[in-house]
């Protein structure tokens, strides 16, 4: 789970989940409200689960049906959102992507 680089307030998953969808990078601590930036390798670590997922859609040209491959990246983006806020990590500053 996330926790506040400010005041060490561990954010609980309700509330990491529903910031993660504002899509900002910039997001603010329920606890003292300072701001706090999804660290490098959190972001990095989600890149790199889209990559993997993503690896799977060419198999519908080695005749998988496209239905199971569908139903497959659907499980597999439902289980990186369910488990984003458990992997996210916070930091006090904006750390450049590279
Ligand atoms: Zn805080």
């Amino acid at each position: 789970m996330p926790i506040c680089q400010h005041c060490g307030y561990k954010w609980v998953w309700i509330e990491a989940f529903l910031k993660m969808f504002t899509f900002k990078k910039k997001l603010r601590c329920p606890s003292c409200d300072s701001s706090q930036y999804v660290s490098k390798k959190s972001r990095k670590l989600l890149g790199l689960f889209i990559f993997i997922s993503l690896l799977f859609v060419p198999l519908v040209s080695f005749g998988v049906p496209k239905g199971y491959v569908l139903a497959f990246e659907i499980i597999v983006y439902a289980l990186v959102i369910i488990l984003m806020p458990f992997i996210y990590k916070l930091s006090n500053k904006d750390e450049p992507m590279w």
